[in-house]
């Protein structure tokens, strides 16, 4: 069941794979995502590469899928909830990986507001990964605070510099980026 699901996931989210809202390698890090080629433990387990655990890395509660990375590990679950109420918008726990990559998540919006959301998402998705690296084979610590700061800084630089005859006001990107939204 969870395969099928995810099969015809794969096959929605082919279709809006691309955001010229963000720079291209994170475009390339979310098609690998959601073709879960990431190298997670339980990606590496599976290409037959021998592992003495599949464990989380960081966390050591659950198996270290690319659904348990990106979201459901509690050092990425509680940057995705700040996430999410930093634009006003509801619960990330109903969500899967491709459902959040699709960016599709935030209700009724125009065209370049979707747009918009789903590069946060993407940005936050790249940072998690990016900062789990970091933490596996640098030994930084993991902050939230720092992450979050890191989404909001990076969204804004690499939106703003992408969005043709538009400009964002980083205060209001700050503090209510929900306007953003329903931007056409
Ligand atoms: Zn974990």
């Amino acid at each position: 069941m969870l395969e099928e699901q995810s099969i015809s996931g794969t096959a929605a989210i082919n279709e809006t794979m691309r955001n010229s809202l963000v720079p291209k390698k994170l475009e390339i890090f979310v098609w690998r995502a959601v073709q879960r080629r990431i190298p997670t433990r339980m990606e590496l387990d599976k290409r037959g590469i021998d592992l003495h655990s599949t464990r989380c890395t960081l966390c050591d509660d659950d198996h270290e899928s690319v659904d348990h990375t990106l979201i459901f590990c509690k050092y990425a679950f509680d940057l995705w909830v700040r996430v999410f109420s930093w634009w006003g918008l509801g619960n990330v726990s109903d969500l899967s990986i491709n459902e959040i990559l699709r960016g599709n998540n935030s209700g009724s919006m125009t065209t370049l507001g979707k747009k918009i959301w789903q590069a946060i998402e993407w940005v936050c998705t790249y940072l998690i990964w990016n900062n789990r690296n970091y933490k596996v084979f640098r030994g930084k610590s993991w902050s939230i605070p720092v992450a979050f700061n890191e989404v909001q800084v990076k969204s804004f630089e690499w939106i703003s510099h992408r969005l043709k005859g538009k400009k964002l006001d980083w205060l209001s990107w700050l503090n209510d980026p929900s306007v953003y939204l329903s931007l056409t």
